[in-house]
């Protein structure tokens, strides 16, 4: 690609670009030495900046500020979760559903899987029967996935897991800012500032009503003790704003879906023997997981690259690797099909001149792989 060429990205799910005025106001506090903690005047200003983003988070998930927690992010907070309940030693069980996040299955290896329906979500039958063999601890399913953009029915979840007597973790990573939250019936929920046009490397834990509060790390009393470690005023000040913009922009968020539609239209159009991944369910507006059978995950992503466009194959790699997802094989979908599989997915900057672009470049490499 040449480096005046327009390029066009599509992967919001693996992070969103930081809006503007965050940049701004994070750089102006940026310039400042602030410790939250210290009790000179800097470090009052520091303490009223988190203290008024605690306000703009809790809002977003509709619990007091008291309730939130912040961190590194949502890999720190699953951790920090699933750790805490885990020990193989005692068996606490826990049960983990089929397609979450890494961070959730690599942080307790130890962990049962809930099997998922053929569209991605819990299957909410198995759930019932894993928990009645055996008390569980604790229960994690995600509320959207980041690959196929499948929503959990948190709400039966909830009920399944309280019934049983376990408590609930939910990552809502992919959801914040995308559908009203509530944390009502969860225990503990995650979220993480980036894929909200906030900073990497900044997020929340948000807890429930059940009177625990993991904690991982050891140092500092910062966060009422329940997170060591010098607060990041400027990215949690611009969490803090992402996450009320967000808030306010529910509404506009569902615009999202006209693009949705007509992104999945266009492209059964041109390749009639596209999937789209968890059609069949309720699903984030901003994602379109598709297979093009007989394709390559990898190909296909360096050729829309090649053409400007940035998408992913559902999750983005630490190796710049590409695997087949581990999702899509959790949904039951064959090898042949999880491995032509691609992600579009779209958010607060994207415009409908991006669906068009995205499309063009399709029809250019779809033709190329036909011959
Ligand atoms: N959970 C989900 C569903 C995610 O998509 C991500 C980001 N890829 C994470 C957790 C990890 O979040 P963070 O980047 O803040 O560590």
């Amino acid at each position: 690609m040449s480096a005046s060429k327009q390029r066009t990205y599509l992967d919001y799910n693996a992070t969103a670009p930081i809006r503007h005025e965050i940049i701004e106001s994070m750089s102006t506090v940026m310039a400042q030495a602030h410790n939250a903690s210290s009790v000179h005047s800097y470090g009052r200003e520091a303490r009223k900046l988190v203290e008024d983003a605690r306000i703009q988070v809790a809002k977003l998930v509709n619990v007091p500020p008291a309730q939130v927690i912040f961190n590194s992010g949502a890999t720190e907070g699953n951790n920090t979760v699933l750790k805490y309940f885990a020990d193989e030693q005692t068996g606490e069980r826990i049960l983990v559903s089929a397609t979450e996040h890494p961070s959730v299955i690599e942080a307790v290896p130890y962990a049962e899987k809930i099997p998922v329906t053929k569209d991605g979500i819990v299957d909410l039958n198995a759930l019932e029967k894993l928990l009645q063999e055996r008390r569980a601890a604790l229960v994690s399913v995600m509320w959207a996935n980041n690959e196929t953009g499948a929503i959990n029915p948190i709400e039966k979840i909830s009920e399944i897991a309280k019934r049983n007597g376990a408590l609930l973790h939910c990552d809502a990573v992919q959801a914040a800012g995308r559908v009203p939250l509530d944390i009502t019936g969860i225990d503990f929920l995650t979220l993480s500032a980036h894929k909200l046009g906030g900073l990497q490397g900044v997020g929340a834990l948000v807890l429930g009503l059940c009177g625990i509060t993991p904690s991982w790390l050891d140092g500092g009393g910062q966060e009422k003790k329940a997170r060591a470690g010098t607060e990041n005023v400027a990215g949690i000040m611009g969490f803090g704003m992402a996450a009320e913009i967000a808030h306010k922009n529910l509404d506009a968020y569902r615009n999202l879906k006209s693009l949705q539609i007509k992104l999945e239209k266009s492209l059964k159009n041109i390749a009639p023997e596209i999937i789209v991944h968890s059609q069949n369910t309720d699903r984030l507006v901003n994602t379109t997981m598709i297979s093009l059978p007989g394709a390559m995950s990898e190909t296909l992503l360096m050729s829309f690259d090649l053409e400007g466009i940035a998408v992913s194959n559902g999750s983005a790699c630490s190796s710049g690797t590409v695997k087949s997802s581990y999702v899509l094989k959790a949904m039951g979908v064959s090898e042949t099909i999880a491995s032509g599989a691609l992600r579009i997915s779209t958010g607060w900057n994207t415009k409908e001149a991006d669906i068009d672009a995205f499309l063009v470049a399709f029809m250019k490499i779809y033709e190329r792989l036909k011959k």
